[in-house]
């Protein structure tokens, strides 16, 4: 069994900085960082809206350096992906899927999300080549073209108007007539005269070969398919938090997956926090990450400091 005042379980954005702040506070921190450690990062090439970065930053070359940073610090990375945490209070106890355990007097959980992909022909093969689950992120590479968002919540509706701003043509697909977003949002939308709007359809397939050309889009009710052209596909289709391995503990979570945290980033449990992309609905950028991250680690350490 390790010991350690504190385990941060995920060593993407939100981890690493969960652990500079923690350890520079003097609180001896372990980050259990799983089967990806570095996070969703690792999936994208070019970052150019992280702070701090004159010129766009690779995504590896990004996370790269924040496990650099927080070995140099002192902080321990191990590869070992959590399955089970026990107790109600101080020290917790975690197993990882090695058989590996952990005794910890305080746990950040930063384990992230992935995206919800559609599940369809020709989308893994263009994934970073027109298909995008981040129209925050990519949608700049993109300026100029045609290009189609998916679904029918705030955040298609959102980066259905972000890319309207420099998109020619944006189209929304949507699989039912009615949203789950917000009446304004919609209303916004519909009144962008670039957005259009292909109702009760989904995308079938995802045409090109080396670089998306289209779409082929299949209405439910009448199942006609028309082909769409465009450039980019973004996939707005909700994202799925990383937090299924805590459904027997007593960590509170909303039934979407998200952990509940209050503004110190604390569970409903004593001693436990929560920090980026799996307690975020809205906002999942690396930068939020890292900034909720900085908050779970300077609680923590508080806590840690305070109550050891
Ligand atoms: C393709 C793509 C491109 C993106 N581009 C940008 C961009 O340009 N700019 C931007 O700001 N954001 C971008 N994002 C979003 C950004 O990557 C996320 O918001 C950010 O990585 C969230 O950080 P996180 O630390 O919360 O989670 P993640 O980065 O998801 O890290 C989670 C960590 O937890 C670990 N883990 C999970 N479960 C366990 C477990 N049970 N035990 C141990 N470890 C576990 C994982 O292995 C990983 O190390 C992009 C995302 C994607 C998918």
């Amino acid at each position: 069994m390790t010991e350690t005042d504190l385990l941060v379980i995920g060593a993407g954005p939100a981890g690493c900085s969960a652990a500079i702040y923690a350890v520079r506070a003097g609180v001896k921190t372990i980050i259990a960082g799983g089967a990806m450690p570095g996070g969703q990062l690792l999936q994208t090439n070019d970052l150019e809206n992280y702070a701090g970065f004159v010129n766009p930053v690779g995504g590896f070359e990004l996370m790269d350096n924040m496990h650099k940073q927080c070995k140099r610090l002192g902080v321990q990375i191990t590869s070992d992906e959590i399955v089970k945490i026990e107790g109600e209070k101080p020290p917790f106890i975690l197993t990882a899927s090695s058989g590996e355990q952990y005794r910890a007097f305080a746990v950040i959980i930063a384990a992230g999300a992935t995206a919800r992909w559609l599940g369809v022909k020709g989308e893994e093969k263009l994934k970073g080549r027109g298909v995008s689950a981040c129209a925050t992120c990519d949608g700049f590479f993109f300026k100029g073209k045609e290009v189609i968002v998916v679904g029918g919540g705030n955040t298609a509706f959102e980066d259905a108007l972000f890319l309207a701003q420099f998109c020619p043509k944006v189209t929304l697909v949507h699989r039912r007539e009615g949203f789950r977003a917000d009446a304004v949002t919609v209303e916004k939308a519909k009144n962008t005269p670039n957005i259009s709007m292909l109702l009760n359809c989904v995308v079938e397939e995802v045409l090109g070969d080396e670089s998306v050309k289209g779409a082929l889009v299949r209405n439910v009710q009448t199942k006609d398919c028309v082909q769409v052209p465009c450039s980019g596909i973004f996939v707005a289709v909700g994202a799925v938090p990383q937090t299924a391995w805590l459904k027997d503990s007593p960590v509170n979570r909303e039934p979407s997956g998200l952990i509940k945290v209050d503004a110190r980033q604390s569970t409903n449990i004593e001693g436990i926090f929560a920090a980026g992309d799996c307690t975020e609905e809205q906002f999942r950028q690396a930068i939020v990450a890292a900034g909720t991250g900085a908050r779970a680690g300077i609680s923590a350490a508080a806590f840690v400091n305070l109550h050891r």
